[in-house]
């Protein structure tokens, strides 16, 4: 019998109602299509997430790489990290500036480096040291996601709108790992790190879950984010989709919108959200590739 593999992605929480997201869909329908054959192939659930997350970071199409957007301080910082959950180990930086794939920066962290989390300067320079490619001075690099146009950029500085993407997977050995990559929340202070960089906040990976998390940081830091939910799942015995959805509820108690992406031991998987909509989709051995904004 197959054994059971699967990879879910995510774009962000939120949706404009009455955008066009029909490039988002066409995008993640490609990556879960590639992501699911390069699974049975064998590829590990590190290196899938690794690929997954550098390919929406580099599309410009969400709000992570080539589509950050910047700090008030008109500079892109990102926040990335990704987890191994078979060992476990794992990787990130944060407000990192200047790297065309902060996951990939987060990724030699936890490779080349005694370290899990590397910050500011000290992350951008790692990145330089170990020749990751740069972003350089050319502001055209950047492209804006697509739903998101430099006036809601203005107008909603003060409002914590955000983006975010990352994957989660479970390769046919068993092993089950996540990534999260962002340019963080649109108009955030010079500085400022939300959940995404943080291994048990905004990604986390064991041996029976691995998630990865979008929305305001600040509530899924407050509200123990993907680490909650794993704990559920360890200590309670909880279901997977009632983990998911009890975290997510408490962020919304706490005031914040965001959603999470989960796959777990066996191939299962859960999307839960309290935003208007999630960018997601699911492939795998198990069920029907699912595509969904809304
Ligand atoms: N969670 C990210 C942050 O707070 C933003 C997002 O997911 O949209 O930086």
């Amino acid at each position: 019998m197959t054994k059971p593999f699967a990879l879910a992605l995510h774009g962000g929480a939120g949706v404009t109602p009455g955008r066009d997201y029909r490039l988002v869909e066409a995008h993640l329908a490609e990556l879960a299509a590639a992501g699911r054959a390069r699974l049975a192939e064998g590829l590990s659930a590190l290196d899938c997430v690794d690929w997954a997350v550098g390919e929406l970071e580099a599309s410009g199409l969400y709000v992570a790489g080539r589509g950050a957007s910047p700090n008030r301080a008109g500079v892109v910082e990102f926040d990335a990290s990704i987890m191994d959950g078979s060992r476990p180990r794992a990787g990130a930086v944060c407000a990192i500036r200047n790297v065309q794939s902060p996951i990939r920066a987060a990724r030699a962290v936890m490779e080349l480096t005694p370290h899990v989390l590397l910050a500011g300067a000290g992350a951008t320079d790692f990145a330089r040291e170990k020749e990751l490619p740069e972003i350089g001075n050319d502001p055209a690099w950047f492209r804006m996601p697509v739903g998101v146009e430099q006036a809601d950029i203005d107008a909603e500085a003060d409002m914590l709108s955000h983006g975010t993407v990352g994957a989660v997977a479970l390769d046919v050995q068993g092993r089950l790992a996540a990534g999260t990559s962002t340019g963080g929340l649109f108009g955030k202070r010079p500085g400022r790190v939300g959940d995404t960089p943080l291994p048990g906040i905004g990604t986390w990976a064991d041996s029976q879950v691995a998630l990865s998390c979008t929305g305001i940081g600040e509530m899924f830091i407050l509200s123990g984010g993907a680490g909650d939910v794993a704990a559920r799942m360890r200590y309670g015995g909880e279901p997977l989709d009632s983990a998911t959805r009890a975290m997510i509820a408490r962020v919304g108690e706490l005031g914040g919108d965001g959603g999470v992406i989960a796959i777990d031991r066996v191939g299962n998987h859960s999307f839960a959200f309290n935003s208007g909509g999630m960018k997601r989709a699911f492939a795998g051995s198990r069920g029907p590739t699912e595509v969904l904004i809304a």
